[in-house]
């Protein structure tokens, strides 16, 4: 479908933007109204070589795209934030050596398009760049080597265009019809050394794809609002999975991830309270975690809505820090009682130095700030020990515990206590003794499966 309205400098259809001359993409939008959002595919290409836009072009057309063309790095950034395209597709040549630093101006803006990189450039130099993207948050979804195929391409995008535009319809009655269930993780305390709670994390059982896994869902969800809806459904699930557990395991704490746009909504406190209450929990024994991309946010109504949680008793913890954007005054501020390290600091910690200093930094800032700190992305016992030295206060992994399905915890946790957790557990040493409170009553847990995950 064509644009309506033609400004001198607003992308087109054709490639009307000059490549910038100077090294620095403007970040800020450019004085023109913005084009209107249709409900359709949206396909913004960034590409400098005409024939390779002209075929790109003809080729989103005949399936269905909307298309807008441009080579200008100036434009780029405006348009994905103002027409909300569904795929990218980006020469990372097309605006020079600022093709990363475009690529972290798209995941500044929390872009959710699909990402496609399109390069004559060797093999090795874009799988960088898709990792590059892929730790800001970027759905990197695919990598075109040129010459492109036309075939190729429209076999790809057809692929995009029916995940899209599907899966955000589909998400909708996906939550009225239960489709989305949890998972759980272990969640380690380091002083006891011992299981003290577990995290929950969505899934959703598509009945064509199979099971989903959040980064598919969660930014579509919070594109569309739909997070309100999920992060509701979420909330209950937890609470009466909590309910039931609590019979046998009173002391058992929960963390559930909430979205930034969660806590932009002024009823959301009273909401969850009323969610816990009816269920009978205590709002103590539960940790929401809010990533910190999102979480920066509105200063002033999230500090409104993250203070009423707090006072209603609800811990809160700051998700994945260390990658996002938050100034340590507003970190200072906000009344979190817990920073989650994010897993690429902590998976490497062992490998590389600088991953190692800054996990010990944040360690060492959440305690001068009186917040408790917790390592995600523990693999192997060394990472382990180390976090443990380091004065660490909680842990989560792989090598402690894998998500596991409701029906598995009792025997999980229980299978800890007893023996250290299974085949390759953590060493007994690092493991309180049987004797601990938390300890599963045995009677009550199921059989031990044989096909239990054990941990990493
Ligand atoms: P997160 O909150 O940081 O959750 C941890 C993610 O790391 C999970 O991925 C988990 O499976 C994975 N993980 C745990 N231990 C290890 C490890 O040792 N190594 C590695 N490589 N990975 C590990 P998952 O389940 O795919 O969740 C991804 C993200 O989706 C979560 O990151 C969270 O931000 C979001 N999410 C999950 N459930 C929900 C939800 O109910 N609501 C919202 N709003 N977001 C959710
Ligand atoms: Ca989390
Ligand atoms: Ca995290």
């Amino acid at each position: 479908m064509p644009f309506s309205r033609a400004a001198p400098s607003e992308p087109s259809k054709t490639d009307l933007g000059p490549l910038p001359k100077s090294a620095a993409i403007p970040l800020a939008a450019q004085d023109e109204s913005a084009p209107a959002i249709s409900d359709g595919d949206r396909l913004l290409v960034v590409e400098h070589e005409p024939i390779v836009s002209g075929l790109v072009k003809h080729a989103a057309e005949g399936v269905g795209f909307e298309v807008i063309l441009t080579g200008d790095a100036s434009v780029v950034l405006k348009t994905a934030r103002d027409w909300k395209p569904t795929v990218l597709m980006l020469d990372l040549r097309a605006i020079g050596t600022d093709g990363i630093e475009l690529l972290r101006g798209l995941a500044e803006d929390r872009c959710t398009a699909h990402v496609i990189l399109i390069s004559g450039l060797d093999g090795k130099t874009m799988e960088s760049a898709m990792q590059l993207g892929r730790e800001r948050g970027l759905q990197m979804s695919g990598l075109l080597h040129k010459p492109v195929q036309l075939e190729t391409l429209r076999e790809l995008l057809v692929r995009f265009k029916s995940q899209t535009t599907r899966l955000s319809s589909e998400l909708a009655s996906a939550i009225e019809t239960d489709e989305l269930f949890l998972e759980y993780q272990l969640k380690f305390d380091c002083r006891l050394k011992r299981m003290v709670g577990v995290e929950g994390l969505v899934r959703w059982k598509h009945p064509a794809l199979g099971t989903l896994y959040p980064d598919r869902f969660i930014p579509l969800a919070e594109e569309t609002d739909l997070i309100h809806r999920l992060t509701d459904w979420v909330v209950l699930a937890a609470a009466k999975q909590m309910a039931a557990w609590h019979v046998d395991n009173p002391a058992l704490e929960m963390a559930v991830n909430i979205s930034a746009k969660n806590v932009h909504v002024l009823a959301f406190p009273d909401r969850l309270h009323e969610i816990f209450q009816a269920a009978g929990i205590d709002c103590g024994s539960i940790t929401l975690e809010l990533t910190e991309t999102g979480a920066m946010r509105e200063p002033v109504q999230m500090m409104d809505v993250l203070t009423r949680l707090r006072l209603k008793g609800f811990k809160l913890s700051l998700d994945d820090f260390g990658t996002g954007f938050s100034s340590m005054i507003q970190l200072q501020k906000m009344p979190f009682s817990e920073v989650k390290i994010d897993r690429s600091f902590v998976m490497q910690m062992m490998s590389n130095e600088g991953c190692r200093v800054i996990v010990e930094i944040l360690i060492d800032l959440a305690r001068k700030l009186g917040l408790r700190s917790v390592a995600e992305g523990v693999e192997d016992e060394a990472t382990l020990r180390c976090l443990m030295g380091l004065g660490c206060d909680g842990a989560q992994g792989y090598y402690l515990a894998r998500p596991v399905a409701t029906e598995r915890i009792p025997a999980f946790v229980c299978d800890y206590q007893l023996m250290g957790g299974g085949v390759k557990a953590p060493s007994t040493e690092l493991l309180s003794p049987l004797t601990n409170a938390w300890a599963w009553r045995r009677r009550r847990a199921p059989a031990r499966q044989s096909s239990m995950s054990s941990p990493a």
